[in-house]
């Protein structure tokens, strides 16, 4: 093709109006939906047209609406106040200012392959994205020094369009980034910051955009430079399209061109966060800039290891990314002479022997301080998934933990939730979101005006699906009639449920669909009728998802459902957020325990949407038996096929016998038990599962300590990184020198509360030192595998008995009831962050 040059022209904004410009690029606006009125009370169908996406709002607008909007004293008035809120957001004095004054030079920098802050930046497609950018909000309103690294796909996550067959296609269509809210990223002179890294054979050329979210910047890498093939100017096309060669390599531009992004801006992040294995090569790279300057390899990787922090979001091993032997060598080759090493070493730090391949979620364990799941039960699952790393020690204390998922609660709030909010809770609800005290205000709402509220929001969303199906008939020239129809389709005085989220079989979208009769009886009851609404997209490779929409699409056009049951096209953030807000219950049923977390029923609990889910991910945290139905038990099933039979059933069974009647119950036609249920939902599970909550933890519990640890271990030299690396290394050489040499046990006939068992035992610990280990009494309940519900108590050293042999003692006391007990030695150093910092363990044969 020719040569051209892309320029784009902004209207000149009236004066009176001229900080529009600012607020289209600061990402603030999508969480404050009165702002967005400054778009479109000037040209509403504009407004719907561009996605509300405000940069391209601006340039596309008529310059008179615009100045029309500049003389409108209500216009004024609100652009005003909107102006105030914005200066007061961006200088407030922060949660993080507040209460860590002395870390001010801290920074985190927050690694993810999607981010979806906005529909109008589609950079995402489902959870993991959405959790990206509802944890840079918060970061934002917290004002944590914060940063977020991604990548620009040129063509985003895939646009749905259902065919009149009711197959999903993929549509996708270039963005254009001028016209988006990215800006190019400048070195001080005002020159853009282009970045290079090495792919086989040849150099990749990667412009760096950034997107300001708040406070946060959040930094995006693009391949589609002139300077690059035009095959690899399609590297950063889309987002999970492509081959594994098209993915390795967006995962060397995440990874290893994010931090060479971050060195070209003067940035140096002291704690590291890698959001799901995509950006672990990132690690690689940190390492490599150690030992470029003169860090041996260990020691840089143990730096690095330090102020590392990974996030994993998969809980079935097949969902982590593998890559082979041969690939990192294709792709990472020249890193070994850069890292003054060889293949196998390399290879080595993300090395999987149960899939025999590279595995990036390995890399990124191996070599971050923390490690976490992202609900207490994924936290679980991911323990037993890499218990064999840590063998023989208890599964409860094998240091992987969880920080469980939110959600950016203002973003999903409906504006007539949060007028609500404002006015029980009080004008500064969003402040301190996590303070569980304030939310028991929801009990103050009048019944009348909660319902009167949802029954707003709920018309909203049924226009909103009457428009998408309407159009979806248009389009594929379906006749007038039918479309007409459409209008009439959904009503607003019946039980809602929506169900929405990508169609990955795990999530049995048709788990109601097995029982077809069964179905059809519930949705037609006369007195107590019933509707669903799906969305979601299948993964354009994922053909039984897209079957799974083909099945519900044939359902829908049946007679007995036409109305009833329906399907909105393209799952965007805007269809999840009208959904969310309007439906009467949020369905979810995923395979126990496939869904790590779950993040759409978070959002619905928020607008007083009830959820009616699997005890899965988030939901068994929240679950209090009054604020939601839970679907089933917490049991594991022996085939996927009972499973989902003893689910479907169980599920039927609550719709019918407890969720329809209930809804139905009306007092003053007010479903008053269905109300107090919106409150409960409100009351307990808002606060909790929010963003502002988990952002905090992150921030407490794993950033902070992290920075610290990483500064620590750089000073002087990176003394202690090396110290401690030597001294793992030492332990790990020597410790099959560690045994129990004997031991002598003084215990009552019969124990009575408050007495003593003694314990006495000599340990043989070869050349390491008495201080570099515990000697530890393990004690618990007796379970099925072992202790739980572990406690320790450590033995005192009483002498040295020669030959690296050490008497111990101690007086054990236990609490009522039957204990087990045993004895162990670990490895202890006061560096380490936890006990199993150094995963070894020698427990006592016989006792
Ligand atoms: C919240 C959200 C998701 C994730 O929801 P799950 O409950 O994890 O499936 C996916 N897509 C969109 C558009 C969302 O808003």
């Amino acid at each position: 093709m020719y040569s051209f040059r892309t320029v784009s022209v902004m209207p000149e904004l009236p004066e009176r109006i001229n900080r529009l410009s600012e607020l289209s690029r600061n990402l603030w606006f999508s969480w404050r939906p009165r702002s967005q009125q400054l778009f479109s009370r000037v040209d509403r169908i504009l407004w719907e047209k561009v996605g509300h996406n405000p940069v391209k709002f601006l340039l596309h607008v008529e310059g008179d609406k615009l100045k029309r909007a500049a003389e409108d004293p209500d216009y004024l008035a609100i652009y005003d106040l909107m102006m105030e809120f914005f200066d007061q957001y961006m200088r407030q004095e922060s949660w993080f200012q507040r209460n860590f004054k002395d870390q001010s030079n801290q920074l985190v920098a927050y690694f993810s392959a999607e981010f979806g802050v906005h529909e109008s930046n589609p950079v995402y497609s489902g959870g993991l994205g959405l959790l990206a950018g509802d944890h840079s909000k918060s970061a934002s309103d917290l004002g944590i020094p914060f940063v977020g690294v991604g990548i620009l796909y040129k063509q985003g996550y895939f646009c749905q369009k259902l065919n009149r067959d009711g197959w999903q296609e993929a549509h996708y269509s270039f963005m254009d980034f001028n016209e988006m809210t990215v800006t190019p990223a400048v070195h001080p002179n005002g020159e853009e910051v282009i970045i290079s890294i090495q792919l086989p054979g040849r150099e990749l050329y990667i412009k760096v955009w950034q997107l300001q979210v708040g406070r946060i910047v959040i930094y995006f890498l693009d391949a589609d430079l002139a300077q690059n093939s035009l095959e690899d100017r399609s590297l950063t096309s889309k987002l999970y399209g492509g081959n594994h060669d098209t993915r390795i390599s967006q995962e060397i531009i995440l990874g290893i061109g994010g931090v060479k992004a971050l060195r070209e801006l003067g940035i140096a992040p002291t704690a590291w966060h890698i959001n799901e294995g995509h950006a672990a090569f990132s690690i690689l790279e940190r390492v490599r800039e150690l030992v470029q300057r003169g860090i041996p390899f260990h020691t840089a990787c143990e730096a690095v290891r330090s102020c590392t922090i990974f996030t994993t979001h998969t809980p079935v091993p097949a969902g982590h990314d593998v890559f082979s032997s041969e690939m990192i060598d294709h792709y990472l080759g020249h890193m070994y002479e850069k890292l003054s090493i060889d293949r196998n070493t390399l290879i080595g730090m993300g090395w999987d022997d149960l899939r025999h391949g590279f595995n990036m979620t390995r890399l990124a364990m191996n070599n971050a301080i923390f490690t976490n799941g992202v609900s207490q039960l994924h936290g679980k699952v991911t323990k037993q998934m890499f218990a064999y790393l840590y063998k023989s020690i208890p599964l409860e204390e094998i240091p992987i933990y969880y920080v469980t998922n939110g959600v950016h609660t203002e973003t999903w709030a409906a504006r007539e939730m949060k007028e609500l909010f404002e006015k029980y809770i009080g004008m500064d609800w969003m402040d301190n979101i996590s303070d569980q005290s304030k939310w028991n205000k929801v009990y103050a709402i009048p019944d009348q005006e909660l319902w009167d509220t949802h029954l707003v929001l709920k018309e909203r969303m049924i226009k909103f699906v009457q428009n998408n199906l309407c159009a979806r008939m248009e389009r594929n020239f379906q006749p007038i009639e039918l479309i007409r129809e459409c209008a009439g389709y959904l009503s607003r005085d019946v039980l809602t449920i929506g169900f929405a989220r990508r169609f990955a079989t795990y999530k049995r979208a048709n788990l109601l669909l097995r029982d077809k009769e069964r179905l059809s009886r519930l949705l037609n009851n006369p007195e107590r009728p019933v509707q669903i609404i799906f969305a979601g997209k299948a993964h354009p490779a994922d053909r039984p998802g897209q079957e799974i929409i083909k099945q519900i699409y044939d359902l829908s056009k049946e007679e007995e459902f036409r109305g009833k049951i329906v399907l909105v096209e393209n799952y965007d953030i805007n269809v999840s957020r009208h959904l969310l807000q309007g439906v009467d219950v949020w369905l979810n049923t995923p395979r126990r325990p496939m869904e790590a977390s779950g993040t759409s029923g978070q959002k619905a609990a928020v607008s007083g949407g009830i959820n009616c889910s699997i005890l899965d991910g988030w939901w068994p945290e929240a679950y209090n038996g009054e604020n939601g139905f839970a679907i089933g038990t917490e049991i594991e099933y022996d085939t996927e096929e009972t499973q989902d039979r003893e689910d479907g059933n169980s599920l039927f069974d609550l719709l019918e016998q407890i969720i329809v009647p209930y809804y139905y119950r009306r007092v003053d036609g007010i479903p008053r038990e269905w109300v107090s249920r919106m409150k409960n939902c409100l009351a307990t599970i808002p606060w909790r599962f929010s963003t502002e909550r988990m952002v905090k933890e992150y921030t407490r519990r794993f950033y902070l300590p992290a920075a610290l640890k990483g500064r620590l271990y750089a000073a002087e030299g990176f003394r202690l990184a090396r110290e401690m690396q030597e001294h793992k290394g030492f332990i790990r050489c020597n410790w099959h020198q560690v045994y129990f040499k004997g031991q002598r046990v003084e215990q009552p006939k019969e124990l009575k509360l408050g007495d003593h068992i003694y314990i006495q035992t000599d340990v043989s610990l070869g050349p390491i030192k008495p201080t570099d280990v515990v000697v530890e009494v393990v004690y618990g309940n007796v379970g099925d595998h072992g202790l739980t519900n572990i406690m320790l108590m450590p033995l005192a050293l009483m002498e040295e008995l020669g030959d690296g042999v050490y008497r111990y003692e101690t007086n054990l006391v236990l609490i009522q009831g039957t204990s087990g007990y045993t004895l162990r030695i670990r490895p202890h150093n006061s560096n380490f962050e936890y006990p199993f910092e150094l995963p070894l363990v020698k427990w006592i044969d016989n006792i």
